[in-house]
């Protein structure tokens, strides 16, 4: 067996968290591939690594001294080196960084020292090989991620490597300078590693025991999820559940290598499973709810429009000329709701309204701002009969107004609109009805 683990940053935060993820690395011989984060907090006013690189780095970007920024940066290193006992320094790197620093190597190069630093402690720590994902993990002159050569470059690399560190966030132009993921990426990276090693799972382990059904902000203490498709995940995580960055299934996705979400500070949790597909029923109807606020529904009206060849073409024209994406579409017989984000609609409203006007000539147009969509989504709701009356009923007794409704049609997935003010309620009600009441 194979199994690459990742840490994110509150796992090796401190000399206290390199302790434990060095236990649990050892606890099993097929954790065999360990993809660290940069140092993140260690308590809720600390600070992450990687935010003050960013900061330091703005500094020498605009020739300002940046000398106590970096020295913040240093400790967090040196705490480690101190609190493991390490035979490890790492000045001559941060003497290296300072000087990349002042001669604007650029703020990837910046962001990715934070892995960099943190994958060098690791590896003495475990006794592994470091393995730089600059030259490996690669990136065209766009920016765009070339999937297909980085998994070849890591497999070869790490072909005769029994056992390695491979900083996570970042990798290479063709040209050898540093590129980023976006923030969190480090998921990404545990992610390209897996594929790469056809590793037989993914671990990621983080600060919490998996995926709730619900987000605990809302919902007091959430039910776990056991076990979750990638294909439920992607409607959640675009929806807002977040835990894990949400490009990071695509690499593992294709090879069928399922992802166990773990927590740290609790190993002896069984976490979340991420995978392809499962007979396995899931524990209540839906496998989970995540919401967002901040939309706006245009609404179109004429008499007579579904009979009109090209409306709704003519409609998302207006849109697609304003560089503005759409949510949903719901549509009635002379009747077409486009749902956008309010932030990105609002600066562009009175010329989409015109083109709107000017390409369709329609009876009304009506804007109503600060909706919240929320997704009900489950592999199970396929099967499972009066989903969405129950979803109706329960909003009703909770006095919540449903402004719109919309069923993918995969049928793994019902959005709801409603009004930012009903977000929570709705959300509180849906959980209720769906788990409480399955328990
Ligand atoms: N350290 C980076 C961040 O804070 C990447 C990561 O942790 O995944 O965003």
């Amino acid at each position: 067996m194979k199994k690459v683990v990742k840490f994110g940053g509150s796992s090796l935060s401190g000399a206290k968290q390199f302790e434990k993820a060095g236990y649990i690395i050892n606890l099993d011989k097929d954790r065999r591939y360990v993809v660290p984060s940069a140092p993140g907090k260690r308590n809720s006013k600390d600070n992450k690594v990687t935010d003050l690189l960013y900061k330091a780095y703005a500094l020498a970007a605009s020739d300002k001294d940046f000398s106590n920024v970096f020295s913040e940066i240093e400790d967090r290193y040196n705490e480690i080196i101190n609190g493991l006992s390490l035979k490890v320094s790492l000045d001559e790197e941060f003497d290296k960084i300072k000087k990349n620093f002042m001669d604007k190597m650029g703020e990837d190069y910046a962001a990715s020292r934070g892995e960099y630093l943190n994958g060098i402690l690791l590896a003495a720590y475990l006794g592994y090989e470091f393995v730089d994902p600059a030259g490996i993990i690669l990136f065209d002159d766009e920016g765009n991620f070339e999937s297909h050569k980085s998994y070849d470059a890591m497999r070869d690399k790490l072909e005769n490597i029994e056992r390695a560190v491979i900083p996570g966030f970042y990798g290479s132009y063709e040209d050898g300078r540093i590129k980023t993921f976006s923030r969190g990426g480090s998921d990404i990276t545990g992610s390209i590693v897996a594929r790469s090693v056809k590793a037989d799972v993914y671990e990621n382990w983080t600060d919490v025991s998996g995926f709730f059904v619900a987000d605990p902000r809302i919902i007091k203490d959430p039910e776990n999820i056991e076990m979750i498709t990638y294909t439920e995940l992607r409607e959640l995580a675009y929806m807002g559940a977040s835990v894990l960055h949400e490009d990071a299934i695509f690499p593992v996705r294709r090879e069928g290598i399922p992802i166990n979400i773990r927590n740290t500070n609790k190993p002896e949790d069984k976490g979340s499973w991420i995978v392809q597909s499962t007979g396995q029923k899931s524990r209540f109807t839906i496998t989970g709810i995540a919401g967002k606020k901040g939309f706006c529904s245009v609404n179109i009206e004429k008499d007579k429009m579904n009979s009109e060849v090209g409306f709704g073409r003519k409609v998302l024209q207006a849109f697609e000329d304003n560089d503005i994406s759409f949510e949903h579409m719901p549509s009635g017989i002379d009747t077409m709701t486009i749902i956008v984000h309010q932030d990105e609609f609002i600066e562009k409203e009175q010329s989409v309204v015109a083109e709107i006007n000017r390409l369709t000539h329609p009876d009304s147009i009506d804007i109503e701002s600060d909706l919240a969509l929320i997704a009900v989504v489950g592999r199970g709701m396929k099967a499972a009969k009066g989903t969405s009356g129950r979803i109706f009923s329960a909003l009703a007794h909770a006095n919540v107004n449903v402004k719109m409704i919309d069923q993918g049609s995969s049928e793994l997935n019902i959005i709801i609109g409603v009004r930012n003010e009903d977000f929570e309620n709705a959300i509180k009600a849906i959980y209720n009805i769906f788990v409480l009441a399955e328990l």
